[in-house]
C-alpha cells in the first residue's frame, strides 16, 4: 500500500495484525525518547529529519514534531534508535531482569 507525501509516492503500509499476531507482543526491547530536546524536529519546531519515521519497518512511528511510537505494533528492532542522528531515541529492555510483567 502506498501513501503520498509532498508529491512523492512511498511504500508504507498501515500497521495491522499479521500471522504472528500483534508484533508488539513479542518485543524484548522498546524505543524510548530519552532526550526529546535533542530531537532535530523538536529543536526546529517543525517536521524535519523524520528518519525514525522513514526507516521504521512496521510504520509505527508518527511523522511529527517529536516522534510517537505505537508500541502495539513496534517489534523492538531498534532501527529507529540506530538511525536517529541526535541520539534522542534509545532502546531499553522491555522487562526488568527477573520480572515478566509489562
Ligand atoms: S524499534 Fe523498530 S519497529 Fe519499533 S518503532 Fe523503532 S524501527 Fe519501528
Ligand atoms: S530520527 Fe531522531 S532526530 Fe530525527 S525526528 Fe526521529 S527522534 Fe527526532
Amino acid at each position: 500500500m502506498g501513501t503520498s507525501d509532498c508529491g512523492h509516492e512511498i511504500s508504507m503500509a498501515t500497521p495491522s495484525v499479521g500471522e504472528a499476531g500483534k508484533t508488539g507482543a513479542w518485543r524484548s526491547e522498546r524505543p524510548v525518547l530519552v532526550a526529546p530536546e535533542a530531537c532535530l524536529a523538536v529543536k526546529a519546531g517543525r517536521i524535519t529529519c523524520q528518519l525514525c519515521w522513514v526507516y521504521c519497518p512496521d510504520a509505527c512511528v508518527t511523522r511529527s514534531v517529536g516522534p510517537a511510537i505505537d508500541l502495539t505494533y513496534c517489534k523492538g528492532c531498534g532501527i529507529c534508535a540506530a538511525v536517529c542522528p541526535a541520539k534522542a531515541l534509545e532502546m531499553q529492555p522491555e522487562h526488568e531482569p527477573g520480572t515478566c510483567g509489562r
